[in-house]
């Protein structure tokens, strides 16, 4: 099965996932290799690669998918600790999954952002 698979899978709850929230555009569920205290994914319910894939047609998912980020930092009351959205696109960022997701970090302090390299 394709890593792109799992994830329409995890939305029609073919296989096991911790899903904390689901609506008719979007579904949020817990990284299954979290990075921080709290890490979720939140993804369309239908399959968009990358974000170079996204069109005018998909502003309310992409409207949705932040709004249910704050919503979910607030429920697990990260809201004014802080915390990072973050999506992937293609080889140089490290997508590894080619299923549209916006990963929602926090639950302690981040660090930079981006790791210091030469441009050189
Ligand atoms: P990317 O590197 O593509 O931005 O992030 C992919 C994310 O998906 C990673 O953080 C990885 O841990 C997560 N992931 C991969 N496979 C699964 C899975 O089967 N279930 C869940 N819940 N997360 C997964």
């Amino acid at each position: 099965m394709t890593k792109e698979k799992i994830f329409s899978k995890i939305i029609h709850h073919q296989i096991p996932a911790n899903i904390i929230y689901q609506d008719e555009l979007i579904t949020a569920f817990h990284d299954i290799l979290p990075q921080a205290p709290i890490h979720i994914l939140i993804i369309p319910n239908i399959l968009i690669p990358t974000i170079n894939d996204i069109t005018i047609k998909h502003e309310m998912i992409l409207s949705r998918m932040i709004l249910s980020a704050k919503k979910i930092a607030k429920k697990e009351k990260i809201e004014k600790s802080g915390y990072r959205l973050v999506i992937n696109c293609n080889d140089h960022a490290g997508q590894d999954i080619y299923y549209l997701h916006m990963h929602l970090i926090g639950g302690r302090p981040l660090g930079p952002m981006l790791q210091t390299f030469s441009i050189k």
